[in-house]
């Protein structure tokens, strides 16, 4: 049987920042993906945003690491010179009740490390976004957007630089725990099996799945899945807008925010759609809700300007109405086995986090 030091399950964004940190670390390192390329599941089906780190709990991973993995981002994406923009978001507030509240999202920013959100009248907001009807807002600098299929590209490039070797149609199928790590089951058209030392599961929707399959691993560490499906509609025709537009956050979710591509492209979403299987295609009487929504702080988006667009599908581990659950990435203190490292719930803000979580797990093993 072969044997290398490291594998890592799963080539999206995670899996490949991860990978990277490994081998840059002088690690040899395999990366299964059961796909045919890198980024072809979560990663290639979000909103491409450098989240700044504002809304999560004090003390949360997600709080630590969007903060850590924003500022990593920005300076591996200037020093590679790979597409991004600081476009900023405004937070905006369509009621005096909603005004209320920014001071409150400021306050909880700051604790999390993002001390720059600026507060903004309604004059100041017109003369930003003078699409916008709304009573005030926060201004947060730091947020952007990248080219998220570059930013893959360019992880896998340096992976593959510091001597990882990548395995696509090459699904991790099980695993046992044995004294010196462990023996996998590679599926694919030519199924084999491999012996590593370390064993880490990036596989997102995966994860939990995978993890289940991994013998001698206690399944009560390992948590149930739920898929959130979230749906955008994009903006056909030209989008008034320059940032990112967020509403203050509702229970549950952001709310239908507004973000843009590279291009200048406007999307909005996504919405919030529990669902029991991976089904990718957007039911465009979904659609209708979002113009009551957007309405509320654009009330000029007019009559049939919104397209049935892409979805993503966050990696829940919480049933629908549970509170938000953090990131989970449990390592040898949390389940006792040297060398594996289970990621569970990695749904926004992963991209932003990515090479701050990579670190982190390249420490844990
Ligand atoms: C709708 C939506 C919007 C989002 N917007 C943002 C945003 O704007 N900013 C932000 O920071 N984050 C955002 N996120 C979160 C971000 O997209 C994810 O956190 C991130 O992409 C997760 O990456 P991953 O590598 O963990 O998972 P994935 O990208 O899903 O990668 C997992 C990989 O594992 C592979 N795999 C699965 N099983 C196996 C197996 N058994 N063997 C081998 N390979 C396997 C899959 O094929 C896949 O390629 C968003 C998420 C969603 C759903």
């Amino acid at each position: 049987m072969e044997r290398v030091d490291c594998v890592v399950a799963g080539a999206g964004v995670v899996g490949l920042a991860v990978a990277r940190a490994l081998a840059e670390a002088g690690r040899e390192v395999i990366v299964l993906e059961k796909a045919d390329a890198i980024g072809t599941g979560t990663s290639s089906r979000n909103s491409e945003v450098i989240h700044a780190g504002i809304y999560y709990p004090q003390g949360s991973l997600m709080a630590r690491l969007c903060v850590e993995g924003r500022a990593k981002l920005y300076a591996y994406l200037e020093a590679r010179g790979l597409p991004h923009r600081r476009c900023g978001k405004l937070i905006v507030a369509t009621t005096e009740a909603e005004a209320a509240t920014l001071g409150s999202i400021r306050a909880r920013a700051a604790a999390n490390g993002v001390p720059d959100l600026v507060p903004l009248s309604r004059v100041e907001v017109s003369a930003l976004e003078p699409a916008l009807d709304v009573v005030g807002a926060l201004l947060s600098p730091s947020t952007g957007i990248l080219d998220s299929h570059a930013y893959m590209a360019a992880l896998q490039g340096d992976a593959e630089a510091a001597g990882a070797a990548f395995a696509f149609l090459s699904p991790l199928e099980g695993a046992r725990v044995r004294d010196d790590g462990f023996e996998l089951d590679v599926g694919g058209a030519e199924p084999m099996r491999l012996a590593c030392r370390t064993l880490v599961n990036a596989a997102g929707l995966d994860a939990p799945a995978l993890a289940r399959r991994l013998a001698g691993l206690d399944p009560a560490r390992v948590p149930q899945a739920w898929l959130a499906k979230g749906n955008y509609f994009t903006l056909t025709g030209r989008s008034p807008f320059s940032r990112l537009i967020y509403p203050v956050p509702v229970p549950g979710g952001l709310g239908t925010h507004l973000t843009l591509d590279l291009g200048g492209n406007a999307r909005f979403g996504p919405d919030v759609e529990w669902v029991d299987h991976v089904d990718y295609r957007v039911d465009p009487a979904r659609g209708a809700a979002f113009y009551a929504a957007i309405r509320r702080y654009w009330p000029g988006l007019p009559d049939d300007a919104l397209a049935p667009g892409y979805s993503g599908i966050r990696p829940k581990i919480v049933p629908p109405g549970a509170p938000a659950q953090d990131f989970v990435i449990q390592g040898p203190a949390d389940h006792g086995i040297p060398g594996l490292v289970n990621l569970f719930g990695i749904e926004s803000p992963g991209l932003t986090s990515s090479l701050a979580i990579a670190d982190l797990v390249a420490g844990l093993v």
